[in-house]
């Protein structure tokens, strides 16, 4: 394809090496691969940034335990509950 082979990609690594020079060049690929892992991130996993939402946690006036959103009454004690 493009007729590039692998003669050709090593000239260009080479150029690449002397344009860049060999101690720049693993920089330049951990940046590109961190740029490449926070991509991925935030493609694979976007509901991952909302955070979920806060649970009331409701507790009888009478014993103190806990209770759910939709009992008006404790069925631990039998306390009617407070608004
Ligand atoms: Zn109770």
């Amino acid at each position: 394809m493009f007729g590039l082979g692998m003669p050709e990609l090593l000239i260009i690594l080479v150029i690449a090496l002397l344009v860049f020079g060999v101690g720049k060049l693993p920089q330049i690929g951990s940046s590109l691969g961190g740029a490449i892992r926070e991509f991925k991130k935030s493609v694979e996993s976007p509901e991952k940034e909302v955070p979920p939402a806060p649970i009331k946690e409701i507790a009888c006036s009478q014993c103190r335990r806990p209770l759910q959103n939709d009992w008006s009454v404790c069925p631990h004690c039998g306390t009617k509950r407070e608004a």
